[in-house]
C-alpha cells in the first residue's frame, strides 16, 4: 500500500465527498478505484482490510461508534416479523436498541440467561433469525459457551452476532468459534487513548454480502481522523493488551486480598460465572473487570470512597490509558436473570498509571468506605 502514498509508511488521512471522473464513460459505468466519500476512501479501506486480516473474516465495515456497529450488524441479519435472542448481560444501550427501535420495525426480542449454552436452543422459535452474544457480559462478566451456541445456530440456519469488544480478536477469535458477525467498539482498546469513537463489524463469507449491502444503504461512515487514529492504535494493540492483561490480573489479585471485597468478577478467576469457557476458548484477559463489595456498606460510604479518589476517574467507557471506576447495579433492568450479589458492584478499568499509586488510591478509598459504615470484616 505504501507505494500508493509515495513510500510513506502510513496511509494518509483522505477527507472528501467528491471524486472526479475523467470521462463520461467512466462516470456512467462507475469506473474508478474510488467513486464517492461514502463508498470508501483509502483511509477507511486500510482500516477495514487490516481488521479483516486480524479477525480472519471475509470482510469488515466501519462506522462511527460501537453502538452503531451493533445496530448495523443487527440490521444486516434481521427483517420485519423475525425474532432475536439477546443475552440478559448485554451492554445496556444494545438492550435499549432492541426495545426502543427494533421493536418498532417489527422485530421481537427475547432476553436470555447468558449461561444457558446449548440449552438456549429451547428458546428458539420458527421465526428466530439471529442470536446475539456478548462474552464476557457487560459489567457482570458472564462468559458464554460460544461454540455450543454457534453449533446449534449453524445447524438451524440462525445467524450469530457477537460483541467481542472486551477480548478483541487478539484474545478471542469470534469467527473461528463459529460467529457470523463480530462487533468491536474501536472506541475502547483499538483507539486506546479515549480520544475517538468508532465501531467495526467483521463478517464470515456467508454473512458478508448482507453486511456490506446494509452498510452501503446506511452510509454511516466514520470520520477520516478517527479511522487514522484507529489504524495507529492497531500498530500497538498487541503490546497494550499484554500490558492490560498483566495489570488487570495484578490489581484483581490485590483486590481479592482486601477485606472489603467479597467477589472478583474477572474471567480468569474461578469466581467468575462461565470461567471454564474463558479458560477453554480465550487466549488472554484484558484490564476491565468488576468486584462486588461485602454486604452492609451504605450509599454514603460508597460516595465517601468514590468522590475523593485521586488516580481513578469516574466515567463511562474504558480501554484507554487512564484508570476508571464505575458503580453498577443491573437489578432494575435484567429480565431473564436476577442480579442480587449482596453488595455494591464496582467496575474497574486498569490503565497505565503506576500500580502502587492505583493500589494506594483504592486502599484509601476502601478505608473511607469502612470508616463511614461499621461492617464486620473477616
Ligand atoms: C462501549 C461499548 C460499546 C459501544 O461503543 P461506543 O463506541 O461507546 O458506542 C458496545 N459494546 C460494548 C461491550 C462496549 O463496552
Amino acid at each position: 500500500m505504501s507505494e500508493a502514498h509515495y513510500g510513506f509508511v502510513n496511509t494518509p488521512i483522505y477527507r472528501g465527498s467528491t471524486v472526479l471522473f475523467k470521462t463520461l464513460d467512466d462516470l456512467e459505468h462507475h469506473r474508478a478505484r474510488y467513486t464517492y466519500g461514502t463508498e470508501g476512501t483509502p483511509t477507511i479501506e486500510s482500516l477495514e482490510s487490516a481488521w479483516t486480516a486480524i479477525t480472519g473474516a471475509a470482510g469488515t465495515v466501519v462506522c462511527p461508534s460501537g453502538l452503531g456497529a451493533v445496530a448495523l450488524a443487527l440490521m444486516s441479519t434481521l427483517s420485519h416479523g423475525e425474532h432475536l435472542l439477546m443475552p440478559d448481560s448485554v451492554y445496556l444501550p444494545s438492550r435499549s436498541l432492541c426495545s426502543n427501535l427494533l421493536e418498532r420495525f417489527g422485530v421481537e426480542t427475547t432476553f436470555y440467561d447468558p449461561l444457558l449454552g446449548a440449552r438456549l436452543e429451547s428458546l428458539v422459535r420458527p421465526n428466530t433469525s439471529t442470536i446475539f452474544l456478548e462474552s464476557p457480559g457487560s459489567q457482570t462478566f458472564e462468559v458464554q459457551d460460544v461454540p455450543s451456541i454457534t453449533e446449534f445456530a449453524a445447524r438451524r440456519g440462525i445467524k450469530t452476532v457477537i460483541d467481542n469488544t472486551w477480548a478483541t480478536p487478539l484474545f478471542f477469535s469470534a469467527h473461528e468459534h463459529g460467529c457470523d458477525l463480530s462487533v468491536e467498539a474501536g472506541t475502547k482498546y483499538l483507539g486506546g487513548h479515549s480520544d475517538l469513537l468508532l465501531g467495526l463489524v467483521s463478517a464470515s463469507a456467508a454473512a458478508w454480502p448482507a453486511l456490506k449491502k446494509t452498510a452501503q444503504s446506511l452510509a454511516m461512515v466514520p470520520g477520516a481522523e478517527d479511522c487514522y487514529l484507529a489504524l495507529r492504535g492497531m500498530r500497538t494493540l498487541h503490546i497494550r493488551l499484554e500490558e492490560a492483561q498483566t495489570r488487570g490480573l495484578e490489581m484483581a489479585h490485590w483486590l481479592q486480598s482486601q477485606p472489603e471485597v467479597m467477589t472478583i468478577l474477572h474471567p480468569s478467576f474461578p469466581s467468575c460465572p462461565g470461567h471454564e469457557h474463558w479458560k477453554r476458548d480465550f487466549k488472554g484477559s484484558t484490564g476491565l473487570f468488576s468486584i462486588v463489595l461485602r454486604p452492609g456498606f451504605t450509599r454514603q460510604g460508597l460516595s465517601d470512597m468514590l468522590d475523593h479518589l485521586s488516580v481513578f476517574g469516574m466515567g463511562y467507557s474504558w480501554g484507554g490509558f487512564e484508570s476508571l471506576i464505575l458503580p453498577f447495579d443491573c437489578s432494575s433492568y435484567r429480565t431473564a436473570t436476577r442480579w442480587n450479589p449482596g453488595g455494591f458492584g464496582l467496575r474497574l478499568q486498569i490503565g497505565l498509571e503506576d500500580i502502587e499509586d492505583l493500589q494506594a488510591d483504592l486502599r484509601e478509598g476502601l478505608d473511607r468506605l469502612s470508616a463511614s459504615t461499621r461492617v464486620p470484616l473477616r
